[in-house]
């Protein structure tokens, strides 16, 4: 369908906007009676209606009061895999212990077989599903992570399926490689050589093809020593890609320093993250995510320190971590209620966490993530009486519309 371009200008008009911007010196940069001017699928104007351009022909759309928030931006997720492990689930609250469950074939090893059994046709249906439940409660921009492949065809494969959901649902997906989410089975004991297979023949083919925005790398006690991280990073910058980690989830390793001197966009998870590892973050720009859902799901008790990170000025945004073994969530309202109610979030600090401060853990922070001219029209405009409602109200949706790129 051909569009000319005086038909490709749309305006939302008697909203109420949450800009999410910055320095808007107001909370939530809200703006009463506004107006948002989008052409061609980006943003030219978003602020009071009096201040409006003069935008000629073009659709209008009364908003009737409503608001405005950016598009929802889920910056951690692991969408792509095969199987469940709903059976484990129920073991476990039947009294099976982890190594009962891990000798009847649970935990990643089941998620690593089912995903290398399943076809990429299999992979794209049981993903688009979920995928379907986050863009229902607003989310514009997805990041998916391998991670469940553990081979090079494997994770080829996964991140394939990523990329199509992105060409093929009106949503933005960045994909990061998560070889070093687990040693596989066929490696047990054998760590280095597996790390030598990431840093080589997998990363090659997925840098080759373009598959990856980001290398992640799951440092940790169970997974990756800080040195095994290193190599994996340095591998990336090589190549020219972006690092990000999961780090100081179960134990404080100093992952999140360590993913700091490499230049990383985000560090994940964090709840036994030191001031050190903070001030590390802060001086390197790099994003703290908090990922509720796991903590919830695995009923942690120790929390990221939220504090330290707001003293020293640490961007934190907050992702669903959707994967199926410890934290099997696609609700993005959910997680900013469990960020505020397990976290103290406040209910700004959340929404930030899912606009402005998702996108830069993307490297996107010049494209999406505030309602701000220059940037994509990525909007969600919600039922609502005052932002604090999204963080607010559990098991509730009140989603109005959801456009991407002004559509
Ligand atoms: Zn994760």
């Amino acid at each position: 369908m051909a569009t000319t371009p005086s038909n490709s200008n749309r305006v939302w008009t008697n909203a109420r906007l949450a800009t999410m911007a910055a320095d808007a010196g107001t909370p939530y940069g809200a703006i009463e009676d506004g107006t948002v001017i989008a052409r061609d699928g980006r943003i030219v104007f978003a602020g009071k209606r009096a201040d409006a351009p003069a935008f000629g022909q073009a659709e209008v759309i009364d908003c009737e009061g409503r608001w405005i928030t950016p598009g929802l931006i889920d910056c951690h997720t692991h969408l792509v895999y095969g199987g469940d492990r709903a059976n484990e689930f129920e073991l476990r609250l039947k009294g099976a212990s982890y190594e009962e469950i891990a000798r009847a074939g649970g935990g990643i090893v089941s998620s690593v077989k089912a995903t290398r059994a399943a076809t990429e046709g299999q992979l794209f249906a049981s993903a688009d599903k979920r995928l379907a439940a986050l863009m229902a409660e607003g989310v514009t921009t997805v990041e998916i992570k391998s991670g469940y492949g553990l081979d090079t065809d494997s994770e080829v494969k996964v991140l394939a399926v990523a990329r199509r959901l992105g060409r093929e649902r009106p949503v933005g997906v960045q994909t990061s490689f998560l070889g070093a989410h687990a040693v596989p089975a066929e490696f047990k004991g054998r760590s280095g050589d597996y790390i030598d297979l990431v840093c080589g023949p997998m990363l090659d083919a997925i840098a080759e093809q373009k598959l990856a925005d980001a290398v992640d790398v799951f440092c940790e006690g169970i997974a990756f020593s800080p040195e095994e991280t290193a190599r994996v990073f340095t591998a990336a910058k090589a190549k020219g890609l972006a690092v990000k980690i999961h780090a100081e989830q179960l134990s404080n390793l100093g992952g999140a320093a360590l993913a700091a001197s490499f230049g990383a966009l985000s560090a994940d998870h964090l709840e036994h993250l030191d001031e050190a590892g903070v001030i590390a973050m802060a001086k390197a720009g790099t994003v703290a995510v908090v990922l509720p859902g796991a903590f919830y799901f695995l009923r942690e008790t120790q929390k990221p320190p939220i504090e330290l990170l707001r003293q020293h000025g640490v961007p934190i945004a907050l992702a669903t971590d959707a994967n199926p073994g410890t934290s099997p969530l696609t609700s993005p309202l959910l997680t900013m209620n469990m960020g505020c109610t397990l976290f103290r979030l406040t209910p700004e600090e959340a929404l930030a966490g899912m606009t402005r401060n998702a996108a830069r853990a993307l490297g996107l922070q010049d494209e999406i993530g505030t309602l701000e001219a220059g940037k994509a029209c990525d909007l969600a405009i919600w039922e609502i009486e005052r932002p604090a409602e999204l963080a607010y109200r559990i098991g509730f949706n009140p989603l109005h519309t959801r456009i991407r790129n002004g559509q």
